[in-house]
């Protein structure tokens, strides 16, 4: 067992020693190793909610903003310089900390050696908090088990952090009590940490900001954390939608509605939907934010839709409208077997789900420039963008009863959807991590791991049976992605992804300088990725790897496309193509010569 985390109670006041720490004299150094908990994200390009109210709080209790300096631990990594301001702030918080593994192509989570070299580095006093609180792994990964370790900070917030910060800056650096924010403190300092996003290497254009609308759950599934912030309590509509106007003054155009466990449940009783309040929620951020680029959502509780359909349905159309396209209504189904879910205190069952996979489908499918009525739609006459809204799938394994036939049943209940007719943006598919506090502490990894081969086994059948035809449907040849962010080179291609929830790998033919964005438009895909080409291409300048990336054009044709420039038009050049050409590729204008 790691060492137990300090309990600080605060002394009265007139108990303290010495003088008082004015808080317009403190220097803090905000540190975020990022987070990434079951509803709850913040691995850039996101920046999650800890350091924002954070920084809010502390300028609440008096600390002036140009005091406060905001690292992430990449940027530590990158520049050892910065550093220093670990070292010499009065005050170093640590955020962090991950409750659900994954793999992350925009930054590399704060590993604990690294969390501890901050403690150590720090002069001043050191605060850690966040997710962290739950528990340490010796790595970001599935299958392992966890404990809380203090890690040689001064202290752990057992609460929320941004209250620790505002009551130790309160009580003079001494100490505070663990407790919990209320609505109107996470109101104020969620407006008032908005500037620290200026400090975010990807700001401003490269960033998306998670956005809060309630915490706690109504349910227990063994394995997850959120319920240990207790049942739902919710952020009304002006709070959040303050909260936007603040952040989008700073530069901020990218937004995800990703922190709750279920996005149709805002602003009811807990459980069932309240469409005027995801009216009033969606409206308002269109209003105080007309020039958004990216509105998505993070996770929706499918027993929701099933157990109020016609409020879902109403809420679902409300999102549609107001969101931009290629959003995913995460659903945890975690697993289509029956005995997993009784002993797992899981609350949906297969059935149940794929009824909510087909009301996602009927409301949300519909493409930008088509009738929402006709949803869902695919297959050529579809117009060549991603649907609104579609559901995700999240299946996770190890789990108590976990056995051979549960494979099985997922599945079938994957195959089901594809041969129904209904679209998934996306299937996750992870190993179990326990963490102290859930009841599947007592099971920990032991099933994950004796599962590892099959897990591996069926991982690859998915991909291959469901996630590239699923793919095809969901976005054919042709279908434009615009603003891609390009963010690495591998054999040849350039990477990227669009800025939102759960983005598509895109790859694109050649070496493209890296940092900027572009408009693709798809050609080929692969199970989670897609081959796309600049959007439009133009027939006159394409390269011989952009050509050759369009099914049907091999590299002979591609070399007689450039010897016959230049062409007047797409139907000059005469090709012979399964895709639609006409969709994404043009001819310049010819400058001619008078
Ligand atoms: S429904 Fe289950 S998995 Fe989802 S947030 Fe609630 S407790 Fe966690």
């Amino acid at each position: 067992m790691g060492s137990l985390a300090r309990v600080v109670t605060v002394l009265p006041l007139e108990a303290l020693p010495g003088v008082m720490t004015d808080p317009e004299t403190l220097s803090v150094t905000i540190v975020d190793g990022y987070v990434d908990e079951p509803a709850h994200f913040g691995v850039p390009p996101y920046i999650s909610t800890y350091p924002r109210y954070t920084a809010g709080a502390l300028v609440d209790a008096g600390v002036p903003r140009e005091q406060i300096t905001y690292h992430t631990i990449d940027g530590l990594r990158d520049d050892p310089d910065r550093w220093r301001d670990v070292d010499e702030a009065d005050l170093m918080i640590y955020l962090g900390g991950m409750t659900v593994p994954g793999k992350y192509v925009g930054g590399t989570p704060a590993e604990p050696d690294e969390v501890r070299k901050l403690a150590w580095t720090a002069s001043g006093t050191s605060l850690m908090g966040g997710p962290v609180k739950f528990g340490v792994g010796d790595e970001n990964a599935g299958a392992t088990e966890t404990e809380r370790q203090d890690l040689d900070f001064d202290f752990v917030a057992k609460g929320d952090v941004e209250a620790a910060v505002f009551d130790l800056v309160e009580n003079g650096l001494e100490g505070f009590n663990n407790r919990m924010r209320d609505v109107d403190e996470v109101s104020r300092w969620a407006r008032e940490g908005a500037f620290v996003v200026d400090q975010h290497p990807n700001h401003p254009d490269h960033l998306i900001a998670e956005l809060e609308t309630s915490r706690g759950c109504a349910y227990r599934c063994s394995f997850c954390t959120e319920p240990l912030y207790g049942n739902p309590s919710f952020r009304p509509p002006p709070t959040v939608v303050g909260e936007v106007d603040a952040l989008s003054d700073h530069g901020v155009k990218h937004f995800r509605i990703g922190r709750q466990a279920d996005i149709l449940a805002y602003g009811g009783d807990g459980e069932a939907p309240n469409p005027d309040a995801l009216r009033q929620l969606y409206s308002g951020i269109r209003e105080v934010a007309p020039d958004l680029e990216t509105l998505h959502l993070d996770n929706m509780n499918p027993i929701t839709i099933v157990e109020w359909p016609e409020q879902s349905r109403e809420g679902i159309r409300i999102i549609a409208e107001h969101n931009t396209p290629g959003d995913t209504a995460a659903f945890g189904l975690e697993s289509a077997d029956p005995v997993v879910q009784e002993e797992n205190n899981l609350n949906v069952s297969a059935e149940e789900c794929f009824e909510a996979v087909r009301i996602v489908n009927e409301e949300g499918g519909w493409r930008p420039g088509e009738d929402p009525d006709d949803a869902p739609t695919f297959g050529d006459d579809a117009p060549r963008r991603l649907p609104k809204l579609l559901p995700g799938i999240n299946l996770l394994h190890g789990l108590k009863g976990e056995r051979e036939e549960t494979y099985e049943r997922n599945m079938a209940f994957l195959r089901r959807v594809y041969d129904e007719g209904y679209m998934l943006r996306r299937i996750n598919i992870r190993q179990v991590m326990a963490f102290d506090g859930t009841d599947m502490s007592d099971t920990g990894a032991e099933i994950a791991n004796e599962h590892k081969k099959l897990f591996k086994r069926y991982k690859k059948q998915v991909r291959e049976e469901i996630d590239n035809p699923m793919l095809e449907r969901v976005a054919p040849p042709g279908t434009v992605l615009p603003d891609v962010h390009l963010e690495y080179h591998q054999d040849g291609t350039t990477f990227g992804r669009q800025l939102g929830t759960y983005p598509l790998l895109v790859g694109i033919p050649g070496e493209r300088a890296l940092g900027q964005t572009i408009d693709v438009a798809v050609v080929d895909h692969g199970y989670r990725s897609v081959t796309a080409v600049p959007y439009p291409l133009d027939l006159n300048a394409a390269s011989m790897d952009e050509l050759t990336a369009i099914p049907g054009i091999g590299s002979s044709t591609a070399g007689d496309i450039v010897v016959d420039r230049p062409y007047e038009s797409v139907a000059d050049a005469g090709l012979d193509t399964t895709v639609d050409l006409s969709q994404f590729v043009t001819t310049r204008p010819l400058e001619r010569v008078n």
